[in-house]
């Protein structure tokens, strides 16, 4: 099952999510979650096959995962690039804005009024952190640190320390 605790993350990983935190709710007054941290090779293939395989394979794939099924609509879609993703070396995390209890999606959403959108801020203040963001493809709420190792050195088993 796709996990969304802290603890998975590696140590150094997890401090950079809490600093984000923290920074986020002093700074722009705005409160984030971890929505997706560490995954199995299982789940990202599952969530690789989407939108490039027919609905029943990908429901195939994520009943293997543990993952509830989706529908033909969201199968119409991709949702990752990469069947090698940073989040199985517990090197990324997918958040969201929180507001009231409830999850804030839209990367233009301006919950804290200051005319700037939030996602823009917590991906300018993650940016000034060291922290990697998906921005750049549109990936507002993926965030990856590895300390400056390459993907062969994860696969090798090598973790920021
Ligand atoms: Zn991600």
């Amino acid at each position: 099952m796709a996990s969304r605790r802290l603890e998975d993350l590696c140590s150094p990983v997890m401090a950079k999510f809490l600093k984000l935190k923290k920074g986020a709710s002093d700074r722009f007054g705005l409160d984030i979650i971890a929505t997706s941290t560490l995954r199995l090779n299982i789940e990202q293939a599952a969530l690789y096959a989407q939108g490039r395989e027919t609905l029943e394979f990908v429901n195939y794939l994520r009943d293997i995962a543990e993952l509830k099924p989706i529908s033909e609509k969201r199968n119409k879609r991709t949702v990752t690039n990469t069947l090698w993703s940073f989040h199985l070396f517990g090197c990324a995390w997918d958040y969201c804005i929180i507001k009231g209890g409830r999850a804030i999606w839209n990367v233009k959403a301006d919950v804290n009024d200051d005319d700037i959108p939030d996602y823009e801020q917590v991906c300018d203040l993650a940016e000034e952190l060291g922290i990697e963001t998906g921005r750049a493809y549109g990936d507002y709420v993926h965030c990856q640190f590895t300390g400056g190792l390459s993907l062969d050195e994860l696969k090798a088993g090598k973790r920021p320390t």
